[in-house]
């Protein structure tokens, strides 16, 4: 089953924050992380057409979808290796795992997938996407019902109830379904195994890996202001003829001014 989203993985490209000028104006905004990871997916991912994704196709792609985009825009920076800072749950060592993102870039997972019951019922699930996200937000997350509602919402449709008898109550099947979805999605909601180097303790470490993303984007941003700023003091340029000049240039004037040819 080609699902839309394995059409786009194969036909999008990416290309790293800090590579256009307008990256200058991305909005990183901490309390809205769907809005800003669809503000990043519609300034640095386009299409086979080479046109940008705009965003109303970016909220309706998967969360798997929208991290596999996340991940081709860091790789495609060059800068594949993301340090996961921890601590140990047994002794409290400080951990240290470096994460290769090439890893774990590559198809997203499919959109659709089928999860069998032990009792025999036969579930068609969806995997969230953006909007899903965006609105399960703005609702009360952390109560049983929303979580439920959640669930319910990403069931299109159950088969094998036996006649003349009710469908289960979806509470009793949610451990279960979140089972299922980590499974066929592990990177949305990836773990870890780290051994403790004091105590050799097994920990499972949870890792945010769009969280982590971000953050380096959000860097990238501000590397690039600095240059700009430096730019700007050696040569009295406006930020916008800075801007405008081709990354290569940019690096250059940048070494000179490293090498003190320039103070
Ligand atoms: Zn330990």
């Amino acid at each position: 089953m080609m699902g839309q989203a394995q059409d786009h993985a194969q036909a999008w490209r990416a290309r790293p924050v800090g590579s256009a000028a307008s990256d200058i104006d991305l909005v990183f905004d901490r309390a809205d992380r769907p809005a800003t990871v669809t503000g990043l997916l519609a300034a640095c991912v386009s299409g086979a057409d080479g046109l940008a994704v705009d965003a109303d196709e970016a909220w309706s792609w998967s969360l798997s979808q929208r991290l596999q985009a996340l991940l081709a825009m860091r790789v495609a920076s060059g800068e594949v290796s993301l340090d996961l800072q921890s601590s140990c749950t047994r002794c409290g060592e400080a951990m240290e795992v470096q994460l290769d993102l090439r890893d774990f870039a590559g198809e997203p997972a499919s959109p659709r997938f089928t999860w069998h019951s032990d009792d025999g019922l036969e579930l068609t699930l969806r995997l969230p996407n953006g909007r899903d996200l965006q609105r399960w937000m703005q609702g009360p997350l952390a109560s049983p019902a929303s979580h439920e509602a959640l669930a319910a919402s990403l069931i299109e449709s159950v088969v094998g109830v036996p006649a003349g008898t009710q469908p289960p109550a979806l509470s009793a099947l949610l451990p279960a379904l979140d089972d299922a979805f980590e499974a066929h999605d592990p990177l949305t909601a990836l773990r870890l195994h780290a051994t403790c180097p004091a105590c050799a303790h097994g920990n499972i470490l949870a890792c945010d890996l769009e969280s982590m993303l971000i953050d380096g984007f959000a860097r990238a941003q501000v590397r690039m202001l600095d240059d700009v700023l430096r730019l700007a003091r050696a040569f009295h340029w406006s930020e916008a003829e800075i801007l405008a000049l081709p990354s290569w240039r940019r690096a250059h004037y940048l070494s000179q001014i490293d090498q003190g040819s320039w103070v």
